[in-house]
């Protein structure tokens, strides 16, 4: 995973990758537009899809990885982050 330290160099590294034919998605973008697998459940198996009362709350994370979709069970306290922040994951700060 490339990681960059600020915003001029993010831009730069989407630009280079749209220039790019051959790159048809990556990460920033996958994260900013939430294409592909979703989190449709929480850990406990309370769906996130349905009525406002059963979906998940969602937040947005900042983070210099390009950002965590941050979504709470209202039927548990159970909380997920999407992308995954672990302790291997650099840049990543534990989510308090
Ligand atoms: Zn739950
Ligand atoms: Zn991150």
């Amino acid at each position: 995973m490339t990681v960059v330290a600020s915003p001029a160099e993010l831009r730069h590294m989407v630009a280079r990758g749209r220039a790019d034919r051959h790159v048809v998605a990556f990460p920033y973008r996958q994260v900013r537009e939430l294409v592909g697998a979703a989190l449709d459940h929480c850990r406990r198996g309370h769906s996130y899809v349905g009525r406002s009362t059963t979906r998940a709350v969602c937040d947005w994370w900042p983070c210099r990885c390009g950002g965590h979709l941050v979504l709470r069970c209202r039927m548990c306290p159970d909380v997920r982050v999407d992308p995954v922040v672990s302790a291997d994951r650099n840049p990543c700060r534990t989510y308090s």
